[in-house]
């Protein structure tokens, strides 16, 4: 009876120990499929979110790199600083209540290079390739030997519009168009005075030769303050004038006394007046700042007709003053010199 009581009494502990282990890994198992390792991961200090391994945080950041290179060929995508990791244990539905993505797009820090197309320090176009910015400032520099045309890398955080093919195709028409040499009528000089005695069209040169010594266009003044010649005529192909470098706002002199036969505004010249001296000359004082004429008003040899600017086609303040002969740019130079 005793030794019954004994073997019982060992028996409920032995069966008490394995209910015991039992509701313990119940309880462990339980735990360990609720609350998972994982790795929290931060970047610069930011708490990204919990991943189940670093390998995993990777793929969600690869994703992401994958994500922002489809945008554009040139852009290299990173992080600031390395990502941080700790381990701890997390309730598992917390894994999928999380937006490591938003979270860890935010951090992603993209560098996108274009390659812009400047001209006279001015930028026109932006191209993804070299190539494509190389081709057409070559071609500008083809077309207008005197344009500054250069090349510039660039690089912007953000992602910025690129100059499409037909958009550049136009720009590069546009500046090639205003650039254009003054179209001069072709030298066509009548005799209808006595220093001409040819019906037949001539080169500009020949008839800029011929009417070098016309009385009429003689006798005028220095037409500014400044006596630097910047460019001269002809200086590149489709010079017509002589340019006479000066600070804005420089006065302007009427060449000789006359009647303004144009005051205002006209493209590639910008601002500019025309003077009728009669018997066919016409001198022209182009890019000014400001105009104290108006067509048709009666000036004085010397006389401030207007200040020097830079506006129309021109890289710097200075006057461009031409002299015409029926219409004929003539080199405007040997009339002015010395005076
Ligand atoms: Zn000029």
């Amino acid at each position: 009876m005793k030794k019954k009581s004994v073997l019982s009494t060992l028996g409920f502990i032995l069966f008490t120990i394995v209910v015991l282990v039992l509701i313990f890994s119940a309880v462990l198992v339980t735990i360990l499929n609720t609350y998972k390792p994982t790795v929290k991961a931060y970047v610069d200090d930011k708490f990204i979110g919990y991943f189940s391994s670093e390998q995993q945080f990777d793929d969600v950041y690869n994703s992401l790199v994958t994500e922002k290179k489809s945008t554009s060929s040139n852009v290299k995508v990173y992080l600031e600083n390395e990502p941080t990791f700790e381990t701890c244990y997390i309730k598992d539905s917390l894994l999928t209540k999380q937006n490591v993505y938003t979270n860890l797009r935010a951090e992603i820090k993209t560098e996108y290079t274009f390659y812009d197309v400047n001209v006279d320090g001015e930028n026109k176009m932006r191209f993804d390739t070299q190539d494509d910015a190389q081709k057409y400032a070559d071609n500008l520099k083809n077309e207008v030997a005197k344009l500054n045309v250069e090349v510039k890398e660039e690089k912007v955080a953000e992602q910025a519009e690129v100059t499409t093919i037909e958009r550049a195709d136009s720009i590069l028409k546009d500046i090639v168009d205003r650039n254009k040499p003054v179209e001069t009528p072709k030298a066509t000089v009548q005799t209808t005075n006595n220093y001409v005695n040819t019906t037949t069209t001539t080169t500009n040169q020949r008839a800029s030769q011929e009417l070098a010594n016309i009385a009429a266009a003689q006798g005028g003044v220095w037409p500014t303050v400044e006596r630097r010649i910047n460019c001269h005529y002809m200086g590149y192909a489709g010079h017509t004038g002589t340019d006479i470098g000066g600070a804005v706002g420089t006065p302007i002199y009427a060449y000789k006394s006359g009647v303004v036969i144009f005051a205002g505004w006209g493209s590639g010249y910008g601002l500019h007046v025309k003077i009728d001296h009669g018997n066919g000359i016409v001198t022209y004082y182009a890019h000014c700042s400001q105009l104290f004429v108006t067509a048709g008003q009666q000036v004085s040899q010397g006389e401030q007709i207007a200040k020097i600017g830079m506006t129309g086609y021109t890289t710097g303040p200075h006057l461009h003053f031409e002299i015409r002969v029926n219409g004929v740019p003539i080199n405007a130079y040997p009339y002015i010199a010395g005076k």
